[in-house]
């Protein structure tokens, strides 16, 4: 296998670097990084041994994993930028987008296309392929409810799959990819997006915030999607640690979904517990960040492994923090909200080079 040059659509860095590539910024580095410029050498890339038979971790942003450890395999990387409308009736519209192109980027590309649908997802980092993988979701909506397709290189297959959104298995922070993480490298996903939306104005603080920026309250439900994605930027620019800044990945844990009547006995015992629909009627979702605030983590650090001092769902690296420091830390607070509430945590990053 040789570098395949420009010609070829990849480049291979050998023995490469990890810690800019994920926004922990902990020590990482790969055997083999293959950059990928244009999907279309996936299937020669997958019929090199090392690809084919070996573990492959296909790596965005690095905004969602921590490194515990190096992974063991190649690492690929998928540079492809293209972002173009293919369906447009005049009202509704589909957008596809390469899974290199950075997430809010694509989400501005949208508003300024006049396509409504991804504002309250402004401003999560990382890349367009890694969205549907934990079906990203923030201020009230999930990436699942505007994903028309999936197009992803299918390793079981040895081919280019294109999966229809009742076909990604897509659940809360889950997928069939997060699922099987082995098997689909997202090359493209097609985006449906609505023209004239009634924007979504339901999640807690965006109609205040909305008026702090001089909107009319009357007048927010008709908010413009562009108006709603810079209320977002505003509240998570407040609210969450800039990773160029303070090394993290957002969210560490996952809201716990317990059964109802687990919901319903510990806020009996803890009346300001925040506690949200399941899912479904037989089960309730718990916010992490209060059970782990109430067991005193926010704000905690040891050497340079700790916890955010304003959001107690955020592990930070202060600095020096190695990925098996912050592992250790997440394994010792989801330990004690088991002990003192019974409800297990569940991390949201994918970890690499140990277990949970
Ligand atoms: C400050 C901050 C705030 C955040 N806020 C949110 C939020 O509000 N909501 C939310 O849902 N998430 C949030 N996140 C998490 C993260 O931004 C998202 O999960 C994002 O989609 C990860 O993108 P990435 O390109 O960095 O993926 P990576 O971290 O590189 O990868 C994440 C996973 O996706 C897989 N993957 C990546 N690309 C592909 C591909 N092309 N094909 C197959 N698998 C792939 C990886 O193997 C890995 O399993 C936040 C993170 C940070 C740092």
């Amino acid at each position: 296998m040789t570098d395949g040059g420009a010609v070829a659509g990849y480049r291979i860095v050998e023995n490469a670097r990890l810690d800019a590539r994920n926004t922990f910024g902990v020590h990482a580095s790969a055997p083999m990084l293959v950059e990928v410029a244009d999907a279309a050498a996936l299937p020669e890339l997958f019929g090199y041994a090392i690809l084919r038979d070996g573990p492959v971790l296909v790596l965005g942003g690095g905004s969602n994993l921590l490194f515990a450890g190096d992974p063991q395999g190649a690492v690929l990387a998928l540079g492809g930028q293209q972002v173009r409308i293919i369906e447009d009736d005049g009202g509704q519209a589909i957008v596809r987008a390469d899974a290199g192109v950075e997430w809010h980027a694509l989400v501005l590309w949208t508003l300024g296309h006049g396509l409504a649908g991804l504002e309250n997802l402004a401003l999560i980092p990382g890349t367009v392929g890694a969205a549907p993988i934990q079906n990203i979701g923030a201020y009230g909506v999930e990436v699942r409810e505007h994903i028309h397709v999936v197009e992803a290189f299918d390793r079981t297959l040895g081919e280019v799959v294109r999966l229809a959104r009742a076909d990604c298995a897509f659940a809360y922070r889950d997928s069939l990819f997060k699922r099987d993480p082995d098997r689909y490298v997202v090359i493209a996903v097609e985006f449906v997006l609505q023209r004239d939306a009634a924007p979504r104005l339901e999640y807690a603080g965006l109609r205040e915030e909305l008026l702090a920026m001089g909107l009319d309250a009357a007048a927010s439900d008709s908010a413009r999607a562009s108006q709603v994605a810079e209320a977002v930027c505003r509240i998570r620019r407040r609210k969450l640690p800039d990773p160029a800044v303070l090394g993290n990945a957002g969210s560490f844990f996952k809201n716990p979904i317990v059964p109802a009547a687990q919901a319903e006995a510990l806020q009996a015992t803890h009346a300001s517990l925040p506690v949200f629909r399941g899912g479904d009627d037989a089960t309730r979702k718990l916010s992490a960040a209060w059970l782990i605030d109430a067991c005193g983590w926010k704000g905690f650090r040891e050497g340079d492994a700790g916890v955010a001092a304003s959001h107690a769902l955020v592990l930070v690296n202060h600095g020096q923090a190695s990925g098996a420091q912050l592992l250790d830390l997440a394994q010792r607070i989801a330990t004690s909200v088991r002990e003192r509430f019974g409800v297990g945590l569940e991390p949201e990053p994918r970890i690499i080079g140990a277990t949970w």
